[in-house]
């Protein structure tokens, strides 16, 4: 069966129908009335998933509309979930601390040390986005975010192993209230909507990016095309009403006119067809969010002493036994990809490097969670990094 058969068998299920797999590529379905009508059904509807079957099958497949019917069947079912992963044998954890930390941290003007590791859970949460671009051409796609709201950490560079790992864990635990209280308060809408909004954009425009690139290159072919052959048009135009210009006589005039008009009406088809290139070229991006699953996990927390100066703070990171990785440190100022971080002065706030860049006006360096909105000395409104 293949995985779209399995899905709309599954769900079909749920919905009270009765499904009976015929061979590999074939499902029976008697269906309840509802579902009947929603779908455009006979009482017992045979579905066909894939090239092989018989002529009588309704095809189902990724094409068409079939996968907005199905989603209409599933509403809002399946958009938050939960999860906790479970091990029946301990927590493995890292031989030496030491080496993951030195692995995971990069903090070019601060020191650090190791202070202990202490066996836990945590809360992540990960976040489903389907984006679409449209322009003379389509891409869609999935992205993920992860964070871990234990530690604050941004979980995306593990997400791609975790999501693999879980897939391949059969068992689906629901997590108990001990579990989900032991994991700290949730963070609030406001502040997963804060965090979110820069790094998704961030994220889809990486996504698309080789898209966007193929799309330039038709852009600029099309508009040298567009250039070239209104050039041409105009240098002909142009050489005829030279050949006219000492001519006399009335002939002679109403050629020039004739002329003119028609180099004031190649004009006005080149602009014309540049306007068309830029109506077809025009790009419109629309992100929706598809999913949330809350992953209740065990991990390793690595607390680690960061200093700066005279200055001392504990922060805490997690190593994660499902991917046997760190994640990297939080990042309290800009979006955090990599791994390096500066440490600021006063509060030893920990940002990307960008988030205590200096003023753009006066150039004094300054830390962005400290002052949020404007530089301190000069007062210069700060643009977001
Ligand atoms: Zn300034
Ligand atoms: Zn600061």
């Amino acid at each position: 069966m293949s995985e779209l058969q399995e899905v709309v068998a599954d769900l079909l299920e749920r919905r009270g129908a009765a499904v009976e797999a015929i061979g590999s590529h074939e499902l029976t379905v008697l269906a309840p009335p509802e579902i009947r009508k929603s779908m455009g059904w006979p009482e017992l509807a045979r579905l066909g998933f894939g090239g092989e079957r018989s002529h009588e099958a309704i095809a189902i497949g990724l094409e068409g509309d079939w996968l907005d019917r199905f989603a209409a069947l599933l509403g809002d079912e399946g958009r938050w979930s939960e999860r906790e992963v479970r091990y029946a044998n301990g927590v493995s954890a890292p031989a030496d601390p030491v080496q993951v930390l030195d692995r995971a941290l990069d903090l070019p003007n601060a020191i650090w040390r190791f202070r202990g590791m202490t066996a836990t859970s945590t809360r992540c949460l990960i976040l489903t986005f389907r984006y679409t671009a449209m322009s003379d051409d389509k891409r869609e796609g999935l992205i993920w975010l992860g964070f871990n709201t234990g530690t604050g950490a941004i979980i995306n560079d593990l997400l791609p192993q975790l999501r693999q790992a879980l897939a391949q864990m059969p068992d689906w635990h629901v997590p108990d209230r001990g579990t989900v209280l032991a994991a700290g308060p949730r963070w609030t809408s406001a502040a997963v909507e804060a965090r979110l909004r820069a790094l998704v954009g961030r994220q889809v425009r990486d996504e698309i990016e080789p898209f966007l690139r193929a799309m330039r290159r038709r852009l600029t072919r099309d508009r040298d095309r567009v250039h070239a052959f209104h050039d041409e048009l105009h240098r002909a135009s142009a050489t005829r009403l030279a050949a006219l210009a000492d001519a006399k006589g009335e002939r002679a005039e109403a050629d020039r006119q004739r002329e003119t008009m028609r180099a004031q009406a190649i004009e006005r088809e080149h602009r014309a067809k540049l306007d068309d290139l830029r109506r077809n070229y025009a790009l419109r991006i629309t992100v929706e969010w598809v999913q949330a699953l809350e992953l209740y996990v065990p991990v390793q927390r690595l607390d680690v002493l960061i200093r700066r100066r005279k200055g001392e703070r504990l922060i805490q990171l997690d190593w994660h036994p499902l991917v046997r990785a760190a994640e990297s440190p939080l990042c309290e100022a800009g979006l955090g990809r990599d791994r390096v971080r500066l440490v600021c002065d006063d509060k030893l706030h920990l940002t990307e490097p960008d988030g205590q860049a200096p003023c753009t006006a006066c150039g004094k360096a300054y830390c962005r969670v400290c002052f949020p909105t404007a530089c301190p000395r000069c007062g210069h409104g700060n643009v977001a990094p």
